[in-house]
This record gives structure tokens, C-alpha cells and sequence, in this order.
């Protein structure tokens, strides 16, 4: 069994998935560029993994958008996304960005694209920096 482990930012929820994932999606929807402050989410779903929080579960809210099937979770220490188990649903949804141990899945989909920012448009032709730039 594949074992997946991830964190947040001030890594006081840890968690992990043991299983596989089915998919892994960039949202472009409104909604989740509000809630990752960015132009996309990028979600790893899994519809047969088990999650199980190692460290910090009281401090994870789920916020579920009313009337719509969006939710969040977040450490309330430091407003990380963590993983949400959709119980209705049936699947783990993982945000990328916090996972601690490599995946070799690439993103399969890009959604809602026709909510994409004008600015996500065009970022192949940003200079790029290894680090912070002089
Ligand atoms: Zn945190
Ligand atoms: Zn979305």
C-alpha cells in the first residue's frame, strides 16, 4: 500500500493517506481562486485511500461553501490547506502543495478553465529565478 504523508506550513497537522490517487486536477473555478488566493487549485482526489490525521486534527476546520459542493480544510494555527475526507462524496481530496512525500502523478486535468485569470495566461514568458532574485 502506497503510503502518502504531508503537512502544513507551521506543522502543527500532520497527516497521511495510505492508498493511491485517482486523479489529480487543477480548479480554475472562482471559488478556488478565492480560497488558494491563486489561479487554480491543484487537488489529488482519492476515492479508495484512508486518511488518518498523525498530529494537530483538532485544529482542522472544514469550511463547505454553502449550496455548492466546495470545501476546504485548514490548520487554524496557520490557514494551510489540508486534506478533506468527503464522506458524502466518498474521496480524500489532498492539495498538492501539502504533501511532504513526492507523487508521480502529474496533473490530468485542468477545470473551469473558462474562469481562468487573464493573467495565468501567459506565465511561460516570466523570467524565471532559481531563488529569490538580487
Ligand atoms: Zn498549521
Ligand atoms: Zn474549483
Amino acid at each position: 500500500m502506497k503510503m502518502h504523508k504531508g503537512s502544513c506550513l507551521c506543522g502543527s497537522v500532520v497527516f497521511e493517506l495510505a492508498g493511491e490517487f485517482d486523479s489529480f486536477v487543477l480548479c480554475h473555478c472562482q471559488h478556488c481562486q478565492k480560497d488558494t488566493g491563486s489561479a487554480h487549485a491543484a487537488n489529488l482526489f482519492s476515492t479508495s485511500g484512508t486518511l488518518t490525521w498523525l498530529k494537530g486534527r483538532g485544529l482542522v476546520k472544514t469550511f463547505q461553501l454553502p449550496e455548492t459542493q466546495h470545501s476546504k480544510s485548514f490548520c487554524q494555527n496557520c490557514g494551510s490547506s489540508v486534506p478533506t475526507h468527503a464522506e458524502k462524496l466518498g474521496f480524500v481530496v489532498v492539495p498538492a502543495g501539502c504533501l511532504d512525500t513526492p507523487i508521480a502523478k502529474t496533473p490530468n486535468a485542468k477545470i473551469f478553465m473558462r474562469s481562468q485569470t487573464k493573467w495565468s495566461k501567459c506565465l511561460e514568458n516570466v523570467q524565471s529565478f532559481e531563488a529569490l532574485p538580487e
